[in-house]
């Protein structure tokens, strides 16, 4: 009830006046907890989660009061998409918290219907999957697992067919809840325990955004399919969907989320602090980027010469630009960017000496085998980026205007010398 009462607040307060309090109105928990319960009277009743449901509804559509009151925010009770956080304020009207949907229906009718006539369960097939047939080229109907990490449709806690858009709009809305969190969370003569837990939530629910666009990036997407339907089961993610989500972290994470430093809040919840939380938020994302795996699955898609793929070289480069951006622009750069481009270069040492027992195809790993990196070209390529980096610290370090961005730019050229001229290759 708790975390259903904060995340209430955090992902629907910009839009739902309701949700502006920690005393949420019986009426709203109580609709939650049906919500809940009905969720588990589901998993009662045989259904697994389909965390692809969410994806079946245009994001722009969870924003209208008439389709969500019908539709709800995704096809079934069973995916994890609790609250509409993508309805921006002003949109009158809409519903916020999740419900029964189409997919429901669909597939208590597959499991529970009584089809006359059948005596045997394997008498029944035909006419259970005429009514899977029916249905496959409908994205109400789909189902995803959830599993795998690699499908953006196909993830916990999201909503909507496109992560890029949802995302933005649930940023938007956390923004403009954190000047108000005091407020909300407060009252006279008791103290900032509550706050202190809904910062921690706000940071959770950022995580959450962000992670969804994340996986756009390498992303593939997982269509389950009979024999005799058409095409493929996974596809990569369009390239500029892939380009998009690069632009929108580059923005959202890399370049410091000032907004989520808020002083006000900060200074009646910790004496410090702030510093490490957002170095760990950012590398942790940027970590993900550059993981051996999300690597290795861009250079199979370009290796099959499909077009649609995205480089990870080009992701390597976005990501340079992104991290790197004062060097381009001759800015300074502050504590905040000067940690992050340190847990940039860290994270590449630790690619270019990775532990003995990883990278190798282990047969007790989950997922398709990675190549060692040594043997692999996430080497050539990491070292490649090193070096037009180095080149491009050279120019600007001249240009910088401060004294404590020269030392620092001047600090990562030693560690990238120290990088390439290892003695391990
Ligand atoms: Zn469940």
């Amino acid at each position: 009830m708790r975390s259903y009462r904060n995340r209430y607040l955090l992902e629907t307060g910009a839009a739902n006046p309701n949700a502006r309090t920690l005393d949420t109105p019986a009426e709203d928990i109580g609709e939650m907890m049906k919500m809940v319960i009905a969720h588990e009277i589901g998993h009662a009743l045989g259904l697994p989660h389909n965390m692809k449901a969410s994806a079946a509804y245009p994001v722009d559509s969870l924003r209208s009061a008439s389709f969500t009151k019908k539709y709800g925010i995704a096809t079934t009770i069973m995916d994890y998409a609790r609250y509409n956080y993508v309805a921006q304020p002003g949109d009158e009207g809409v519903r916020f918290v999740r419900q029964i949907g189409p997919y429901d229906h669909y597939s208590i009718n597959w499991g529970y219907r009584l089809v006359p006539g059948v005596t045997t369960a394997e008498s029944e097939k035909p006419t259970l999957d005429k009514w899977i047939r029916e249905k496959v080229d409908d994205p109400r109907y789909q189902f995803g697992s959830g599993f795998g990490g690699e499908d953006p449709d196909s993830q916990t806690e999201s909503i909507g067919d496109n992560a890029i858009q949802a995302s933005s709009y649930g940023l938007a809305n956390l923004k403009k809840i954190t000047p108000n969190l005091i407020e909300w969370t407060t009252k006279d003569s008791k103290d900032y325990t509550d706050l202190s837990e809904l910062y921690g939530e706000l940071i959770s629910v950022w995580n959450r955004y962000i992670g969804h666009v994340v996986t756009n990036v390498g992303g593939i997407h997982n269509e389950i399919k009979m024999a005799d339907q058409e095409g493929p089961m996974f596809t990569s993610v369009p390239a500029a969907r892939q380009k998009e989500a690069m632009q929108f972290l580059n923005q959202h994470v890399f370049a410091t989320p000032t907004w989520l430093l808020d002083e006000e809040i900060l200074r009646r919840i910790e004496s410090n602090g702030a510093l490490e939380r957002i170095r760990n938020l950012q590398s942790r994302w940027m970590r993900s980027l550059m993981s051996t795996r999300r690597i290795q699955r861009m250079m199979e898609s370009a290796a099959f010469g499909n077009k649609n793929a995205y480089s990870p070289m080009e992701m390597c480069q976005s990501l340079r630009r992104g991290i790197w951006t004062e060097i381009y622009t001759n800015q300074p750069i502050d504590i905040y960017r000067r940690n992050l481009q340190r847990a940039y270069l860290d994270h590449v040492k630790s690619l270019l000496n990775p532990p003995k027992s990883s990278g190798t195809a282990s047969r007790f790993s989950f997922g398709p085998p990675t190549t060692p990196l040594s043997q692999s070209d996430v080497w050539p390529m990491i070292k490649a980026e090193l070096k037009t980096l180095d080149k491009d610290l050279k120019k600007a370090i001249p240009r910088m205007g401060d004294q404590m961005s020269r030392y620092h730019l001047e600090d990562a050229r030693d560690r990238i010398a120290d990088l390439l001229n290892t003695d391990n290759w």
